[in-house]
């Protein structure tokens, strides 16, 4: 196994006086300094679904590998102009991995079905069903082009073609089409391991008793299962209270992974450890991003691994996740960047937006138009489950009448 460099201490470090960092100047951030952290192994085409593909796959063999015909019927040689056509059958057939070795003359016609390699002499087949089929000749009308109901050998993939860029996450698809360009096996990414652990003295377990101030620990099931979904290997580093050497020892555990979420704990605050251990390792950054839901977002070093000081408000928490530590982590995946394709659509509300600060509502669509959740508040999580996406505001100031054209991400954008 290879393995790449480790990330440099001050890959986190904002350009002198920078203060309030707009949403496309982080991510652009975050793009330059990441890369792919995870070691390179080649495994069986059948393990290879959702894996990130670690070098580009090369077509070994073309698809098609040879000419063939693309229906059930009968091949000859050339176009046939416009009226009526009677060519003598020559005897035998060429079926799907059981070619006709003879040739065609021309002038003459073969029974051929589906996937059967043209023979030499035929590069043209008609439609059985276009066709009337006596025992010793065919009889049909033209027109038909050369080449019609047949498949030119490579004309999906070339031989030495590059079937698929390094990068990828494979679907099922890839698999096929790796199957039919002659590949067994992949090289991919080991899967990326990403720990998630809760911070603060009132969160408990889903499941225990919660005394008055306490509250349930939302964001750890959510985030494990997001990283999940992302072919990521989550590892689940629990909850730690309010307690500087508790939170010390949990990261250092959490350090064997290749980058660690934390939530809550990330702003300034007496009982904001998050931030203050990571500063204190001095490979920190609190990042005073113009985004709501989502400051602060804290980010730095911990062990040579990246942290993701994630806001504790499950909201916050989740759109900061998913605009910034999901193409982040999957640049350390070995996946690229990847930016959420969103799209236009009218707006079902109104709302006026302040400038110097990008948003993100929740929000879904019904008969064509953008509705977003009643209520912006952070911790309003019902909303998450309510919404179908996000809809992005841009940074400037804007006023979304009903029927504007809004932007809209779906959660499937976000890999979700
Ligand atoms: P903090 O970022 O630690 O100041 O937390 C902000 C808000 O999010 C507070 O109301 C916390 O109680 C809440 N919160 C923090 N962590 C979680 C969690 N894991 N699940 C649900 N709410 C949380
Ligand atoms: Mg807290």
């Amino acid at each position: 196994m290879t393995e790449p460099p480790p990330l440099k201490n001050d890959c986190f470090a904002l350009p002198p006086g920078v203060d309030w960092t707009p949403v496309d100047d982080a991510l652009a951030l975050l793009r330059d300094r990441l890369g792919p952290v995870t070691a390179i192994e080649t495994v069986p085409l059948a393990d290879a679904a959702g894996r990130v593909l670690a070098a580009d796959a090369v077509a070994l063999r073309a698809n098609p590998p040879q000419a063939n015909t693309a229906v059930d019927g009968y091949g000859f040689a050339g176009a046939m102009p416009e009226g009526a056509h009677q060519l003598p059958l020559i005897a035998g057939r060429a079926a799907a991995g059981v070619p006709f070795a003879g040739v065609v003359p021309p002038g003459h016609a073969l029974r051929v079905l589906t996937g059967a390699a043209l023979p030499e002499g035929v590069d043209t087949v008609i439609l059985q069903e276009d066709v009337a089929a006596g025992p010793d000749a065919i009889a049909f009308h033209g027109p038909l082009k050369k080449g019609a109901n047949t498949r030119r050998a490579g004309e999906d993939v070339m031989a030495g073609a590059t079937a698929l860029v390094a990068g990828r996450t494979l679907t099922p698809a890839d698999l096929a089409l790796l199957a039919a360009v002659g590949l067994d096996a992949v090289q991919v990414r080991r899967r990326l391991r990403v720990a998630v652990l809760s911070t603060g003295d009132e969160v408990v377990e889903p499941g225990q008793a919660a005394g008055p101030g306490q509250i349930y620990d939302a964001n750890r099931p959510m985030l494990l299962a997001m990283l999940a979904r992302w072919g990521f290997d989550p590892v689940d580093m629990g909850r730690v209270p309010d307690d500087r050497d508790t939170l010390r020892a949990r990261l250092d555990a959490a350090a064997g992974a290749d980058a660690i979420l934390t939530s809550g704990g990330a702003s300034a605050g007496d009982e904001d450890h998050v931030s203050a251990l990571l500063t204190e390792a001095g490979a920190m950054q609190e990042w005073r991003i113009a985004v709501k839901p989502g400051r602060p977002l804290a980010l730095g070093l911990w062990g040579g691994k990246p942290v993701f000081g994630l806001p504790g408000n499950p909201v916050a928490a989740m759109v900061c996740t998913l605009v910034f530590a999901r193409p982040a982590l999957g640049l350390l995946a070995g996946q690229g960047w990847r930016a959420p394709q969103g799209f236009d659509l009218p707006a079902a509300f109104e709302k006026r937006k302040k400038p110097g600060r990008r948003e993100y509502l929740r929000a879904r669509i019904r008969e064509g138009r953008a509705e977003v959740f009643a209520s912006e508040g952070s911790g309003r999580i019902s909303g998450l489950s309510w919404a179908e996406g996000l809809v992005e505001l841009p940074d400037g100031a804007v006023h979304v009448r009903p029927g504007d054209p809004v932007r809209f991400l779906p959660w499937g954008s976000f890999g979700l």
